[in-house]
Protein backbone atom coordinates (compact mmCIF):
# COMPACT_ATOMS: atom_id res chain seq x y z
CA UNK A 1 0.00 0.00 0.00
CA UNK A 2 1.32 3.23 -0.62
CA UNK A 3 0.47 6.80 -0.57
CA UNK A 4 -1.52 8.72 -3.32
CA UNK A 5 -0.83 12.46 -3.80
CA UNK A 6 -3.47 15.30 -3.81
CA UNK A 7 -4.06 14.90 -7.37
CA UNK A 8 -4.31 11.10 -7.52
CA UNK A 9 -6.59 11.59 -3.83
CA UNK A 10 -8.91 13.84 -5.94
CA UNK A 11 -9.24 11.34 -9.55
CA UNK A 12 -9.87 8.44 -7.18
CA UNK A 13 -13.29 10.68 -5.48
CA UNK A 14 -14.15 12.36 -8.43
CA UNK A 15 -14.87 8.98 -9.99
CA UNK A 16 -16.54 7.35 -7.19
CA UNK A 17 -18.61 9.56 -5.20
CA UNK A 18 -21.90 8.44 -6.41
CA UNK A 19 -21.27 4.65 -5.94
CA UNK A 20 -21.86 3.12 -2.81
CA UNK A 21 -20.04 3.15 0.32
CA UNK A 22 -17.82 -0.44 -0.35
CA UNK A 23 -17.52 0.04 -3.53
CA UNK A 24 -16.09 3.81 -2.62
CA UNK A 25 -13.68 1.81 -0.13
CA UNK A 26 -12.60 -0.90 -2.80
CA UNK A 27 -11.95 2.12 -5.44
CA UNK A 28 -9.80 3.67 -2.75
CA UNK A 29 -8.13 0.74 -2.14
CA UNK A 30 -7.17 -0.66 -4.98
CA UNK A 31 -5.96 2.88 -6.46
CA UNK A 32 -3.47 2.97 -2.89
CA UNK A 33 -2.41 -1.00 -3.82
CA UNK A 34 -1.20 -0.68 -7.62
CA UNK A 35 0.51 -4.09 -6.76
CA UNK A 36 -2.97 -6.17 -5.72
CA UNK A 37 -5.69 -6.90 -8.34
CA UNK A 38 -9.25 -5.20 -7.23
CA UNK A 39 -10.43 -9.13 -7.53
CA UNK A 40 -7.68 -10.20 -4.55
CA UNK A 41 -8.97 -7.23 -2.55
CA UNK A 42 -12.35 -8.24 -2.96
CA UNK A 43 -11.28 -11.89 -1.80
CA UNK A 44 -9.77 -10.17 1.30
CA UNK A 45 -12.26 -10.57 4.85
CA UNK A 46 -14.09 -7.91 5.78
CA UNK A 47 -12.25 -7.03 8.95
CA UNK A 48 -8.97 -6.99 6.94
CA UNK A 49 -10.38 -5.02 4.27
CA UNK A 50 -10.96 -2.31 7.11
CA UNK A 51 -8.10 -2.51 8.87
CA UNK A 52 -6.39 -1.40 5.53
CA UNK A 53 -8.50 1.57 5.15
CA UNK A 54 -8.45 2.53 7.90
CA UNK A 55 -4.26 2.45 7.99
CA UNK A 56 -4.56 4.61 4.72
CA UNK A 57 -6.71 6.89 6.36
CA UNK A 58 -4.02 7.36 9.07
CA UNK A 59 -1.67 8.06 6.34
CA UNK A 60 -3.73 10.75 4.57
CA UNK A 61 -5.55 12.55 7.37
CA UNK A 62 -3.61 11.38 10.59
CA UNK A 63 -4.72 10.08 13.75
CA UNK A 64 -6.74 10.17 16.14
CA UNK A 65 -10.30 9.22 14.78
CA UNK A 66 -12.88 11.41 16.21
CA UNK A 67 -16.70 10.01 15.65
CA UNK A 68 -19.31 12.02 16.47
CA UNK A 69 -23.07 10.66 16.96
CA UNK A 70 -26.62 12.07 18.72
CA UNK A 71 -27.41 10.85 22.11
CA UNK A 72 -30.57 9.34 22.84
CA UNK A 73 -31.02 10.54 26.20
CA UNK A 74 -30.70 14.20 25.54
CA UNK A 75 -29.72 14.72 22.04
CA UNK A 76 -26.51 16.07 22.67
CA UNK A 77 -23.59 15.85 20.32
CA UNK A 78 -21.40 13.02 21.65
CA UNK A 79 -17.59 12.32 20.55
CA UNK A 80 -15.44 9.06 20.82
CA UNK A 81 -12.26 9.66 19.93
CA UNK A 82 -10.46 6.24 18.73
CA UNK A 83 -6.80 4.86 18.72
CA UNK A 84 -6.56 3.24 14.84
CA UNK A 85 -3.68 2.39 15.25
CA UNK A 86 -4.12 -0.09 17.77
CA UNK A 87 -7.35 -1.40 16.39
CA UNK A 88 -5.47 -2.17 13.56
CA UNK A 89 -2.64 -4.15 14.80
CA UNK A 90 -2.66 -7.60 14.14
CA UNK A 91 -5.03 -7.28 11.48
CA UNK A 92 -2.15 -7.50 8.39
CA UNK A 93 -1.81 -10.92 9.52
CA UNK A 94 -5.29 -12.09 9.20
CA UNK A 95 -5.62 -15.09 8.21
CA UNK A 96 -7.52 -15.43 4.42
CA UNK A 97 -10.81 -16.46 4.02
CA UNK A 98 -11.12 -20.16 5.21
CA UNK A 99 -13.72 -22.69 5.91
CA UNK A 100 -14.37 -23.60 9.30
CA UNK A 101 -17.16 -26.27 11.03
CA UNK A 102 -19.35 -26.53 13.80
CA UNK A 103 -21.47 -29.06 15.15
CA UNK A 104 -25.00 -28.47 15.93
CA UNK A 105 -27.66 -31.00 16.49
CA UNK A 106 -29.04 -31.15 12.91
CA UNK A 107 -25.68 -32.22 12.06
CA UNK A 108 -21.70 -30.16 11.32
CA UNK A 109 -22.55 -26.93 9.85
CA UNK A 110 -19.42 -25.25 7.60
CA UNK A 111 -19.04 -21.63 7.41
CA UNK A 112 -16.10 -19.02 6.20
CA UNK A 113 -15.94 -15.02 7.02
CA UNK A 114 -17.71 -13.18 4.65
CA UNK A 115 -15.23 -10.94 2.02
CA UNK A 116 -15.62 -8.03 0.56
CA UNK A 117 -17.41 -9.69 -2.68
CA UNK A 118 -19.70 -11.06 -0.55
CA UNK A 119 -20.85 -7.89 0.98
CA UNK A 120 -20.65 -6.17 -2.44
CA UNK A 121 -23.13 -9.45 -3.41
CA UNK A 122 -25.34 -9.05 -1.13
CA UNK A 123 -25.42 -5.54 -1.26
CA UNK A 124 -27.30 -5.42 -5.00
CA UNK A 125 -30.21 -7.42 -3.29
CA UNK A 126 -33.72 -5.39 -2.79
CA UNK A 127 -33.92 -6.13 1.11
CA UNK A 128 -32.16 -6.74 4.11
CA UNK A 129 -33.51 -9.99 4.57
CA UNK A 130 -32.55 -11.11 1.00
CA UNK A 131 -28.70 -9.63 1.33
CA UNK A 132 -28.53 -11.95 4.68
CA UNK A 133 -29.85 -14.44 2.79
CA UNK A 134 -27.47 -14.33 -0.08
CA UNK A 135 -24.22 -13.90 2.79
CA UNK A 136 -25.81 -16.94 4.38
CA UNK A 137 -26.41 -18.83 0.66
CA UNK A 138 -22.14 -17.86 0.17
CA UNK A 139 -20.54 -18.10 3.40
CA UNK A 140 -22.54 -21.15 4.93
CA UNK A 141 -23.22 -24.61 3.67
CA UNK A 142 -25.22 -26.30 4.30
CA UNK A 143 -27.21 -22.63 3.88
CA UNK A 144 -31.21 -23.69 4.29
CA UNK A 145 -33.09 -24.86 7.41
CA UNK A 146 -30.64 -23.45 9.26
CA UNK A 147 -32.30 -23.00 13.38
CA UNK A 148 -32.56 -19.49 14.61
CA UNK A 149 -29.56 -20.79 17.33
CA UNK A 150 -27.41 -22.16 14.88
CA UNK A 151 -27.53 -18.78 12.69
CA UNK A 152 -26.83 -16.82 16.05
CA UNK A 153 -23.51 -19.43 17.13
CA UNK A 154 -22.23 -18.35 13.31
CA UNK A 155 -23.25 -14.91 14.05
CA UNK A 156 -20.65 -14.61 17.10
CA UNK A 157 -18.01 -17.22 15.29
CA UNK A 158 -17.94 -15.09 12.26
CA UNK A 159 -17.32 -11.72 14.96
CA UNK A 160 -15.03 -13.05 17.10
CA UNK A 161 -13.10 -14.71 14.20
CA UNK A 162 -13.27 -11.24 12.39
CA UNK A 163 -13.48 -8.19 14.96
CA UNK A 164 -12.62 -5.60 12.70
CA UNK A 165 -15.61 -6.66 10.01
CA UNK A 166 -17.88 -4.52 12.26
CA UNK A 167 -16.36 -2.02 15.36
CA UNK A 168 -18.83 -1.36 17.98
CA UNK A 169 -18.37 1.71 19.80
CA UNK A 170 -19.29 1.65 23.17
CA UNK A 171 -19.78 5.15 25.64
CA UNK A 172 -21.60 7.31 28.15
CA UNK A 173 -22.79 10.84 27.33
CA UNK A 174 -20.73 13.33 29.19
CA UNK A 175 -23.83 15.52 29.56
CA UNK A 176 -27.02 13.20 31.10
CA UNK A 177 -24.97 10.21 31.39
CA UNK A 178 -26.94 7.77 28.91
CA UNK A 179 -24.93 4.78 27.86
CA UNK A 180 -24.73 4.36 24.22
CA UNK A 181 -23.41 1.71 21.43
CA UNK A 182 -22.81 2.82 17.34
CA UNK A 183 -21.56 0.98 15.02
CA UNK A 184 -18.66 2.47 12.72
CA UNK A 185 -18.68 1.63 9.15
CA UNK A 186 -14.87 2.25 7.58
CA UNK A 187 -15.65 2.94 3.81
CA UNK A 188 -18.11 5.25 4.87
CA UNK A 189 -16.57 6.82 7.25
CA UNK A 190 -12.75 7.19 5.33
CA UNK A 191 -15.01 8.03 2.32
CA UNK A 192 -17.03 10.70 4.42
CA UNK A 193 -13.04 12.40 5.22
CA UNK A 194 -11.83 12.14 1.58
CA UNK A 195 -14.95 13.84 0.52
CA UNK A 196 -14.90 16.73 3.03
CA UNK A 197 -10.98 16.89 2.35
CA UNK A 198 -11.59 17.21 -1.63
CA UNK A 199 -14.25 19.67 -1.42
CA UNK A 200 -11.72 22.09 0.88
CA UNK A 201 -8.78 21.35 -1.31
CA UNK A 202 -11.07 22.13 -4.14
CA UNK A 203 -12.34 25.28 -2.83
CA UNK A 204 -8.38 26.31 -2.12
CA UNK A 205 -7.57 25.69 -5.64
CA UNK A 206 -10.10 27.88 -6.57
CA UNK A 207 -9.01 30.93 -3.97
CA UNK A 208 -5.59 30.25 -5.38
CA UNK A 209 -5.91 29.84 -8.98
CA UNK A 210 -7.98 33.39 -8.94
CA UNK A 211 -5.73 35.17 -6.97
CA UNK A 212 -2.27 33.81 -8.72
CA UNK A 213 -3.70 32.49 -11.98
CA UNK A 214 -1.82 29.24 -10.96
CA UNK A 215 -2.80 26.13 -12.70
CA UNK A 216 -4.85 23.25 -10.73
CA UNK A 217 -1.95 20.88 -11.14
CA UNK A 218 0.83 23.66 -9.79
CA UNK A 219 -1.91 24.07 -6.98
CA UNK A 220 -1.82 20.68 -5.65
CA UNK A 221 1.65 20.20 -6.70
CA UNK A 222 2.26 22.77 -3.29
CA UNK A 223 2.51 21.29 0.45
CA UNK A 224 -0.37 21.95 2.45
CA UNK A 225 1.62 24.18 4.96
CA UNK A 226 3.02 26.42 1.79
CA UNK A 227 -0.86 26.42 0.58
CA UNK A 228 -2.05 27.41 3.37
CA UNK A 229 0.31 30.54 4.02
CA UNK A 230 -0.44 32.02 0.75
CA UNK A 231 -4.12 31.63 1.33
CA UNK A 232 -3.37 33.46 4.60
CA UNK A 233 -1.53 36.21 2.29
CA UNK A 234 -4.55 36.84 0.64
CA UNK A 235 -7.23 36.57 2.96
CA UNK A 236 -5.00 37.67 5.97
ZN1 LIG B 1 -27.07 12.70 26.70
Amino acid sequence: MQLLSFAELLTVWEENWRRPPLWQGLALLAAACPEETTESLMQEPLGRFNARLWTFRLWCFGSPLTAVTDCLGCGEKVEVTLDVASLCAGAEAQSAVEWQEIATDAGAVRFRLPALSDLLAAGEAASFEEATQRLIQRCVEPSSALSGDVLAILSTKMEEADPLALLELHGQCPQCGQAWMGFLDAASFVWGELRTWAERTLQEVHLLARAYGWREQEILALSPTRRQAYLRMIYG
